[in-house]
């Protein structure tokens, strides 16, 4: 018998496997730039290894564990009433590498993570997240706000919760680990947040709480923050008190609150977002209880600068697959990055993602500083988290849409990455603040807490930002959201500018950020056939 023919190579290009980290080597050229000596050598290994797990074995578990999303139970099969949210395989592993292998959560609070004799600063997290939601965005939220609750805890909390809690919230044992988790939205109460109508009652045992919270991811995490009002206190954010919720009470049992039933989403839907009814659940006071708010913000905050971390990373991952998709895809004969159509268009998905990624990363560097004390680097803090988290997250639902255009019908499949990364990318401008709220909160830093003088003095003489920065200043409501892009670039082209200093490459995407975001253009005149470089390998 004749024996059959090999099949026909394919000729569609397949990226699995490919090394997230190695593949854009840009990525450790800038960690050079902002991290110290010692702890870049330290930290390449891990972000080696944890590149291949992204574009490999995470690729694949996030695929599965998106096909098959949480499942609630509220009864067991021998009637007993108790709830429990079944995750799939797939997504426990997920949640073993982020919080166990890598530390993810952890690697703030505490010393020791990945071999580290301290606590890693922000930028450590910041990048190595940067990689693992390139995989996986899903449980990047019970992630961040694990991190976020801890320190919001370590800051504002009664030292004996402290010392109660964060050994669980910062544990690398998936059997000991407290997940968090923020409950504040209410039906009539989500970007009006002092419209909370949920009750905190106080008796002879501590505090109640009575109430109904309408959007609860990581619904069955074993301690959230909740804001509620205590009876008699004023209307608004300003009668606001913040509570710590624990999912069991000290005798083992379950609290008094209810996971009403599960939401049925258009991205993250591996990870549990539900609704909960608080029947008078046990909880604990956190801090100062006429400045609940202010704290709550502050883990709003992390949340939100997180939010914009991720963004850039999803860019990324888009942008790294469109990029491997244009290298090995041929049509008419030629490469697809051999066609200067499509090279256009890819540069119109590096730009995003090269602002996004150095905003993200010098932010890093300034919240480094702000913890360590520094009032300035406080003020740019205050006023970059939401320009990164408004407009990367922005950003990041085009870019994931154009990118996968560039796979042709093959990024339409739920085969490839493309579908679920668009998904998810839409989330990022809705949750923890929509567009508007995370626009109108750049004016709100600006007017109310100064921060634009200490931006200003990071960028002297750069004509971009003055100009940028004067607009804000003086932008109405309605503005807010022009303002907040302007200054976004403006900021992004002069940090690029900086690395430039160092890395030639980055001048031309200063170059690049200020002719397409900032500079007048004429729709009726070709734009200069400039920066090919940045298509290179
Ligand atoms: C998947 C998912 C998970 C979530 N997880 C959580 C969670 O874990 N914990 C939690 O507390 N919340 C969570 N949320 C809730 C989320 O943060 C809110 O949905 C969001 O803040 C918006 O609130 P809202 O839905 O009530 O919209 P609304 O506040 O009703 O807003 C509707 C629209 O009005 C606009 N708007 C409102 N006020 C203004 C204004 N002053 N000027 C201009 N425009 C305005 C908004 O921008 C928006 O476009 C989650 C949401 C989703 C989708």
């Amino acid at each position: 018998m004749k024996p059959e023919s090999p099949p026909a190579a394919t000729a569609l290009p397949d990226s699995r496997g490919l090394n997230l980290f190695t593949a854009d080597p840009d990525f450790d050229d800038l960690l050079g730039l902002y991290l110290e000596p010692e702890l870049h050598r330290h930290l390449r290994p891990h972000l080696e290894t944890l590149g291949a797990l992204a574009g490999g074995e995470l690729d694949e578990l996030a695929l599965t564990a998106d096909r098959n999303p949480p499942k609630f139970h509220s009864r067991s099969r021998s009637g007993e009433d108790r709830q429990w949210i079944e995750k799939h395989p797939a997504y426990r592993r997920l949640e073993e590498v982020a919080f166990s292998e890598f530390g993810l959560a952890a690697m703030s609070h505490r010393a020791g993570v990945l071999g580290w004799p301290r606590p890693l600063p922000p930028i450590a997290k910041y990048a190595l997240t940067y990689l693992y939601v390139q995989a996986e965005f899903g449980v990047c939220c019970p992630l961040s706000m694990t991190d976020a609750l801890a320190r919001t805890l370590s800051r504002f909390a009664d030292p004996s919760l402290t010392v109660r809690y964060l050994p669980g919230l910062t544990s690398q044992d998936m059997d000991t680990l407290t997940q968090g988790a923020m409950f504040m939205t209410e039906q009539a109460a989500g970007s009006d947040v002092g419209a909370t109508a949920t009750r905190a009652v106080q008796d002879e045992d501590g505090w109640r709480l009575y109430g109904d919270k309408w959007f609860c991811s990581n619904a069955d995490a074993g301690v959230a923050l909740v804001l509620a009002r205590p009876d008699g206190a004023p209307a608004g954010t300003k009668g606001l008190s913040l509570f710590l919720l624990p999912r069991r009470l000290e005798d083992g049992s379950d609290n008094r609150y209810r996971i009403v039933r599960l939401k049925d989403k258009l991205g993250t839907r591996d990870m549990a977002s539900g609704e909960i009814r608080l029947e008078g659940a046990t909880a604990y006071l956190v801090g100062d209880a006429q400045r609940g708010f202010v704290q709550m913000a502050d883990m709003i905050n992390m949340s939100r600068l997180s939010n914009g971390m991720r963004a850039a990373g999803m860019m990324r991952r888009a942008l790294t697959e469109a990029l491997f998709w244009a290298r090995h895809r041929v049509a008419f004969g030629r490469r697809l990055i051999e066609m200067p159509l499509m090279r256009r268009q890819l540069l119109k998905l590096i730009l995003p993602a090269e602002a996004a990624r150095s905003i993200m990363l010098y932010t890093a560097i300034q919240l480094a500083a702000a913890d360590g004390g520094d009032e300035a680097a406080r003020r740019r803090v205050r006023l970059l988290t939401p320009l990164l988290k408004f407009r990367a997250c922005r950003d990041a639902r085009r870019v994931t849409g154009d990118a996968m255009e560039v796979r042709g019908g093959c990024g339409y499949t739920e085969e490839w990455s493309d579908a679920r990364l668009l998904r998810d990318a839409h989330l990022g401008s809705i949750w923890e603040g929509t567009s508007n709220i995370v626009a109108l909160d750049v004016l709100r830093a600006i007017r109310k807490e100064q921060a634009m003088p200490a931006l200003l003095s990071a960028f002297p003489g750069d004509a971009f930002v003055e100009k940028a920065g004067t607009f804000a200043s003086a932008a109405d409501e309605a503005h807010a959201r022009q303002a907040a892009s302007a200054l976004y670039y403006a900021v992004a082209a002069a940090i690029l500018d900086r690395e430039g200093l160092k890395l030639p490459r980055r001048r031309a995407l200063a170059a690049l950020v200020r002719q397409y975001r900032l500079e007048p253009r004429d729709p009726l005149q070709s734009a200069r056939p400039e920066f090919e470089e940045l298509l290179e390998a």
